[in-house]
């Protein structure tokens, strides 16, 4: 099963994640926030029907600002923002899924 391994923020827009299959992955600060997958930010799916919340054309103050992240069990992180917002909860195959992996440069001939 893929685990997260280790998470750590390399810069002021990035965060690193290394992963239990060696794969190490990279994603920036406002895309984690963009891709929360909270019910508030992604709408709920009911049966067939989804429902999908409108946009705010104007971003919250501090909705990009990275306070902490928990770790939650051994399964999902849980990022809180600067506007408060702390609902969403990235498991790791989504966490995953909406990073980008990293070529490890030493490994290539
Ligand atoms: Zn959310």
């Amino acid at each position: 099963m893929l685990q997260l391994t280790k998470l750590k923020k390399t810069s002021d827009l990035d965060l690193s994640m290394w992963w239990s299959d060696g794969v190490q992955t990279t994603i920036s600060i406002k895309r984690l926030r963009d891709e929360c997958p909270c019910a508030g930010c992604k709408g709920e799916s009911v049966l067939f029907e989804s429902y999908a919340p409108v946009k705010l054309p104007i971003a919250r103050p501090g909705m990009y600002d990275l306070k902490k992240i928990d770790v939650i069990g051994n399964y999902a992180i849980q990022p809180l923002w600067g506007d408060g917002h702390n609902t969403g909860l990235y498991g790791w195959d989504y966490l995953r899924q909406i990073s980008t992996p990293v070529e490890d440069v030493s490994a290539s001939r």
